[in-house]
């Protein structure tokens, strides 16, 4: 049994388990489960961190003594599999910012390696949006993939040496305006904004949520990619 981990502190979580669920016809040796404890995540052989709100998902890991260190580690392990989507990605990052100077950055988990994150730069809740996408590396690729953003992050920059894959991209039109150059992040890099979905080795974020879409293609993608590495 490979035993998948969603991270189940506050968020979509239980979205995520019921999509891998219903993976297993296809997937029989997978498992879900949902995860609060240092016992339950040490049986895991990968993690989901899901979308939520970022300093509330990591104000409540804090809770809980060395859990915060344990899921560092394990975004870090370059063996495990993990992917943060939304507020997931923003724990995967190395380094965040927010417009506004409204609310104090939370501190990254660096699962990625080299990448710096913008919170809320697609705009507040009501600027939520869904944009279809053509993505040649799922199944089925001619059937658009709907993705959905709802206070995403978006990426501010990625190291130069940070190899990772992307998978996705937004259309030109989608994208937001680039966030200041004067912030404590340094210098944005246009051509990384609409970078929506990478991957590098075992990890993977998305700033959008597929466990919202009713279609279980991103999660198929993750599963076959990065926990079976196949
Ligand atoms: N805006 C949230 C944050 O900063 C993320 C939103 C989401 O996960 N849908 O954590």
């Amino acid at each position: 049994t490979v035993v998948i981990g969603v991270l189940a502190l506050q968020g979509a979580f239980i979205e995520h388990i019921h999509y891998l669920q219903r993976l297993r016809p296809q997937y029989h040796t997978i498992r879900a489960i949902p995860i609060r404890t240092l016992e339950e995540l040490k049986q895991c052989h990968a993690l989901v961190i899901p979308g939520g709100e970022s300093t509330v998902i990591s104000s409540i890991a804090s809770h809980t003594p060395g859990l915060i260190e344990a899921l560092i580690e394990f975004a870090q392990n370059p063996e495990k599999a993990v992917w943060g989507t939304c507020a997931g990605m923003i724990l995967m990052a190395d380094e965040d910012g927010i417009g506004g100077g409204r609310k104090k950055a939370v501190k990254g988990w660096n699962g990625i390696g080299g990448m710096k994150v913008w919170r809320n730069l697609y705009g507040n809740q009501l600027e939520s949006f869904e944009a279809p996408l053509h993505i040649p590396s799922i199944s089925n690729p001619s059937k658009p993939f709907n993705t959905i953003f709802i206070r995403a992050p978006a990426v501010h920059s990625l190291s130069p040496d940070s190899q990772v894959e992307v998978i996705a991209q937004l259309p030109e039109n989608y994208r937001p305006s680039l966030p200041p150059s004067d912030s404590p992040l340094g210098e944005p890099n246009p051509d990384d904004l609409g970078k929506v979905w990478l991957k590098k080795g075992r990890k993977m974020v998305t700033s959008f949520h597929p466990e919202l879409s009713g279609d279980t293609r991103v999660h198929e993608f993750w599963v076959e990619r990065c926990v079976l590495g196949r």
